[in-house]
């Protein structure tokens, strides 16, 4: 028997209609707040995510599915599925010249992702997010707007008590001194580091704080080295944005908490940092991750344009929300005759109500026991009811019976 890929999901029965309200709840409130869906392809061409999502990323390094299709030159040819979303949406901005129309440009998305990581719980390797985008502002209320959306959409799904965590990563010119302050600090500690964290050294030292060994994470405790992680070495400008972020946040009643070790996981983020945890999704508590990237969209070959963005895993929000329940039908139409019972159906779900009929002309103690099982009321569609032109309805709760014209 053929199973489904490790690290892969079937969605059935129930849990689909917990999805769907996920999702229903991202339209309506995204929506509202003038934000437009933006659905692009899950593959892209593998140069895009190298570039946007960054060499020294574990994504670009170890997590991607990466194709070669046809053609002679493999490179040319070689397409990867979205790890992430961001890099096919500033993509996608550039390509259908988004920058013209007046700022700020507010998207949101929905759908599957995909990583070659290593499964487990809130972990696999094809799973979804859902994300917003804004362009084209650089001043701190969109980075209050963002992290707005995101609690305002976490509060639709009764989720309220999340923990927002803060940090600002300055700019390339204010964060240049403080990597070297960290590659001073660390260079005694070079070959204890995880073999990852060498590479990062030299690459994008920043990122070694994000490490997820417990020994390199034992080395950024030591006093030496966490005196010059928490050193202030935010330049002016980037110090009063990131106040002006906190004062908006206070404002709208936000609650956060500074964390500086917190750098996220990708190359492309500036300025303000955030994620948004729940202690009781266990080691995978991050639900959602987002920040600034004032440089990304110049990179991939834009005009310069200001921007930031999150992106929230479908599946830790899953686990986090009250499941739906499912609900029953209006009518479930028993007959022998299925074409009345067919009839008698599409006329009822032209007026908007929810039935369904038996299609194999079962005895009725079945057909009735079925309706019992799904819907709140049977319509019982007889030879006398079609003779006569009336409906036996019987409400399927109390057993009580009723003859009616119309329904
Ligand atoms: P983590 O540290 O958990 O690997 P990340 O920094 O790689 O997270 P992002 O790229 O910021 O994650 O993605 C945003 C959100 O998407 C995460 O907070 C998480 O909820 C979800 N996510 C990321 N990778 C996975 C995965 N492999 N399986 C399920 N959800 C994921
Ligand atoms: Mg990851």
């Amino acid at each position: 028997m053929i199973k489904a890929q490790r690290g892969t999901k079937d969605i059935i029965g129930q849990d689909t209609l917990t999805w769907q309200k996920i999702q229903q709840n991202a339209q309506e409130i995204f929506q509202s707040a003038n934000y437009s869906e933006i659905r692009t392809p899950i593959f892209e061409a593998t140069e895009l995510f190298k570039r946007g999502v960054g060499d020294s990323t574990d994504i670009v390094n170890k997590e991607m599915y990466t194709f070669c299709v046809g053609g002679k030159d493999k490179n040319e040819n070689s397409i990867t599925l979205r790890p992430e979303n961001t890099a096919g949406v500033v993509r996608a901005y550039i390509e259908h010249n988004i920058s013209r129309q007046s700022p700020p440009q507010k998207f949101w998305y929905f759908g599957p992702m995909f990583r070659y990581e290593r499964p487990q719980a809130g972990r696999q390797r094809q799973f979804h997010q859902i994300g917003i985008e804004l362009f084209g502002v650089e001043n701190p209320t969109a980075d209050a707007e963002a992290i707005l959306m995101a609690q305002e959409f976490l509060k639709s799904l009764g989720l309220d008590d999340l923990e927002v965590e803060l940090n600002t990563l300055g700019c390339p010119k204010c964060r240049e001194s403080y990597k070297n302050s960290i590659k001073e600090a660390l260079k005694p500690y070079l070959d204890k580091l995880c073999e990852d964290c060498k590479v990062r050294y030299e690459k994008n030292p920043l990122r070694m704080l994000d490490c997820k060994d417990e020994n390199c994470q034992k080395i950024f405790e030591k006093d030496e080295i966490k005196k010059v992680i928490l050193s202030d070495y935010i330049c002016e400008d980037c110090a009063e944005h990131f106040s002006k972020v906190q004062e908006l946040l206070d404002a709208l009643n936000i609650k956060y908490t500074r964390n500086k070790m917190l750098v996220r996981g990708l190359d492309y983020y500036n300025r303000t940092v955030f994620e948004i945890k729940s202690s009781s999704l266990g080691s995978q508590s991050a639900v959602c991750g987002g920040g600034r990237y004032d440089g990304l969209v110049q990179m991939l070959g834009g005009t310069p344009t200001p921007a930031v963005g999150w992106a929230m895993g479908v599946e830790r929000l899953f686990e986090l929300v009250e499941k739906v329940e499912e609900k029953k039908l209006d009518y479930f139409v028993v007959s022998k005759y299925p074409k009345e019972a067919i009839k008698l159906c599409q006329k009822l779900r032209q007026k908007g109500f929810s039935c369904d009929f038996d299609m194999q002309n079962r005895k009725f103690a079945k057909q009735l026991e079925k309706a019992a099982k799904v819907a709140n009321y049977a319509i019982i569609l007889g030879e006398e009811e079609i003779e006569k032109g009336f409906y036996t309805v019987k409400n399927l709760a109390t057993g009580e019976q009723e003859q009616k014209n119309e329904i």
